[in-house]
């Protein structure tokens, strides 16, 4: 079932978004070679329990820390760890969730350690590109296909990998709601959207083929032909208008 936000809801989901907003502002200032993972999962705890807030990861189904860090071929929910030292020319994307209030904000961005490749940067770039895409189609009375479908255009353009396996997805009482938003157009994810939804648009795509595998901690899911891959999310609220990224700093 799809849920609509209520007025206190959303004041709740705006600051939770906020909070997260804030963990990413830190990341992008902390990330540089040398430093750990699991450092970064410390940042992010910090400021999530100084702001009031719940990580919304941690435990969420045995999952061990409050951030996921995925570096170069790993696409989505990798362990940040001790012994995952970032090096000049990685990209890692980092996944947040921070609850306030009982409301949940989920959002992620992928990082350049120092400076990297051109090729990874085509893919941050068209992959963030993809993201905004499909955010612009979060207007009353689009479906969700719409915005499946300018996520795929842009990726196909720079001739990217789509991940099928994992989407986008309503957001708010808990982390995962639904509806699920795929990532490319379905022919039937025909949902339509309305004001007040709150609903996190998360492309991921690979430089190489579409095709992933789940390691066997579980947990983290890596490109079959290791290549590497990005990961943009904002969690949204649909409005009469123009969509509001709640993960945002205003
Ligand atoms: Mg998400």
């Amino acid at each position: 079932m799809i849920t609509k936000k209520s007025r206190e809801d959303i004041k709740r989901i705006k600051h939770a978004g906020y909070i997260v907003a804030l963990v990413h502002q830190e990341m992008k200032k902390v990330i540089e070679p040398g430093i750990t993972t699991k450092y970064l999962d410390n940042v992010a705890a910090d400021i999530i329990k100084k702001n009031k807030a719940i990580p919304t990861f941690l435990g969420y189904n045995g999952f061990p820390a409050t951030i996921c860090a995925s570096v170069n071929e790993q696409v989505v929910h990798g362990f940040p760890l001790e012994n995952v030292i970032l090096k000049e020319g990685d990209i890692v994307s980092i996944d947040v969730g921070a609850t306030y209030g009982g409301l949940v904000g989920d959002g992620a961005w992928t990082y350049a350690v120092g400076e990297i490749d051109d090729e990874k940067k085509r893919l941050l770039k068209a992959t963030e590109e993809a993201l905004y895409a499909g955010i612009s189609k979060m207007r009353p009375n689009n479906i969700l296909d719409d915005v499946g479908e300018a996520i795929e255009k842009v990726a196909n353009r720079e001739n990217l990998g789509i991940v099928r396996e994992y989407g986008g997805h309503g957001v708010g009482h808990v982390m995962h709601e639904d509806p699920f938003v795929f990532n490319y157009k379905t022919g039937y994810q025909k949902t339509v959207l309305k004001p007040n939804m709150t609903i996190a648009i998360e492309p991921m795509l690979n430089l190489g083929v579409d095709e992933v595998d789940l390691q066997q901690d579980g947990w983290t899911v890596t490109t079959r032909d290791k290549k590497p891959s990005a990961h943009f999310e904002h969690s949204i609220l649909v409005t009469e208008d123009e969509p509001f990224i709640l993960t945002k700093i205003y």
